[in-house]
């Protein structure tokens, strides 16, 4: 069975780069029948807060990429951390490591002076624990191939290869007793049957020293798929400017559905054709390792917000109702009337075929719950001047006749009052969308009368022309 997991370190918010690794782990595991864990790498206890796991989980949640079993905390886990290392060392695999941290600096030192890499030179690898002063702090360090290489078949970057000279005898637990990082994720990894082990790129480098751990541990080799990170547009490292941000900005700031970013993430390093539409289940059913990039993917905000514009158009009129209502009260600084996100629901077939967030919705929903008199912007009150008022006066008397409220009477209306005019339509449009919405832009001018109610709209075409 395959078992996949994403394994956030909880020192931040869940950002766009996490969210995208959680994704290709949930879909590979969805696409082979598999299971997705999850697992908060909170060994960091310094830089670890509850408020980062707080809001991966919130950020997880919202994306639909929750893991299928209980989350394991790695710190939790030490004590069994602890027991694979002494079992390394009694198996020989491991040996308790002397040096003092001052030693160890003279190395570096030396090393530095010589340009050589600075590596543990393994100095107490064959030496007897005896040697050392009685009760002297020692760290447990594995006792890594010398000889030959070290070869990962990456299913993402191919193969891998590493000179096992290059890599020294890491250390697996502290002379506190505390795991080192590169234990604990192997360890984890083990207990929790992972498979699959679908990750960013930055850590292919610790692979090769875990697959140390794993082969003098006899454990089973998970498939290694190290992931491009994503860049930003202009191809420098991803970082705020470039929306490198929370998960949760997107759907609060940036007012984006859980769908779309889903669909942006899975595009960005993936691909299957030209197709730039791909639904949840069908992601599922055609998602592969092998179809990731192997070359930095670039983040676009712009093609982010296209693809959230047709998820809107797409999505239930009532669900983004209720999501923008609480966006038009504080825009407004008001509580929304009751019927409120009724009206929305109802208003949102005109308000959304443009719109690309929930923001924009929200901005061109305030008109309806606007408080007489409206205030207009620059351009609404230049449209407003003595003959527009003039010629609103006539379409509220005009409308005052209309008996049953509907848009195509209310259409009819209009086009008489333009014709009676000698007008053409959209110059009658022009100063009726001012007056009404205070605005210049708004849904089609039939629709906003129509969602206003004849009472609501006469007395704003009063306001104006009077
Ligand atoms: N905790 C690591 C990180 O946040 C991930 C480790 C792993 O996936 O093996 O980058």
């Amino acid at each position: 069975q395959v078992v996949t997991r994403f394994a956030p370190s909880p020192t931040g918010f869940l950002h766009i780069g996490g969210a995208r690794t959680a994704l290709f782990n949930w879909l590979f595991a969805r696409h082979h029948g598999g299971k997705f864990l999850l697992r908060i790498e909170d060994t960091d206890r310094a830089r670890s807060t509850d408020a980062a796991v707080a809001a991966i989980f919130d950020g997880l949640e919202w994306l639909g990429l929750l893991g299928d079993e209980e989350p394991v905390f790695q710190f939790a886990r030490t004590p069994r951390h602890a027991e694979v290392a002494h079992k390394l060392l009694d198996q020989g695999h491991a040996y308790k490591c002397f040096a003092t941290p001052e030693e160890l600096a003279e190395l570096r030192e030396q090393q530095r002076a010589a340009k050589l890499p600075m590596r543990y030179d393994g100095r107490w690898r064959d030496r007897s624990p005896e040697e050392a002063p009685e009760g002297a702090p020692y760290v447990i360090r594995l006792k890594a191939p010398r000889e030959g290489e070290t070869v990962i078949e990456d299913a993402v970057q191919g193969r891998v290869v590493v000179q096992n000279a290059e890599l020294d005898d890491m250390i697996l637990l502290r002379s506190d007793g505390t795991p080192t990082y590169m234990l604990a994720v192997v360890v984890d990894d083990n207990d929790m049957g992972v498979t699959h082990v679908i990750r960013g790129d930055d850590h292919l480098n610790n692979a090769f020293r875990q697959l140390g751990i794993i082969r003098a541990m006899g454990w089973d080799e998970p498939v290694y798929a190290h992931i491009p990170l994503i860049h930003g547009s202009d191809g420098a490292k991803l970082s705020k400017r470039h929306g490198a941000l929370g998960v949760d900005a997107y759907r609060d700031e940036m007012g984006m559905l859980p769908e779309a970013v889903i669909n942006y993430l899975l595009r960005l390093g993936w691909g299957h054709g030209d197709e730039e539409i791909i639904s949840r289940d069908r992601a599922v059913e055609l998602f592969d390792i092998g179809g990731v990039g192997r070359s930095p993917s670039r983040f676009d905000i712009k093609k982010l917000e296209n693809l959230n514009g047709h998820y809107l158009r797409e999505a239930d009129d009532a669900r983004l109702a209720a999501l923008v209502a609480p966006r038009v009260a504080q825009r407004l600084g008001i509580a929304l009337p009751e019927g409120g996100e009724a009206l929305l629901t109802q208003a949102m077939p005109s308000l959304k075929p443009r719109a690309k967030t929930l923001g924009e919705i929200a901005e061109g929903a305030e008109f309806l719950f606007k408080s007489r008199p409206l205030d207009f912007d620059e351009k609404a009150s230049a449209l407003l001047d003595d003959s527009a008022r003039e010629l609103l006066v006539k379409t509220a008397d005009a409308l005052s006749s209309v008996q049953s409220w509907t848009v195509e009477a209310i259409e009819d209306v209009i086009r008489r009052v333009a014709e009676d005019a000698r007008l053409g339509l959209g110059k009658v449009a022009q100063p009726l969308r001012a007056a009404l919405t205070g605005r210049t832009v708004s849904p089609g001018i039939f629709d906003v009368l129509f969602l206003l109610g004849k009472v609501e709209s006469l007395e704003r075409l009063t306001d104006v022309g009077t």
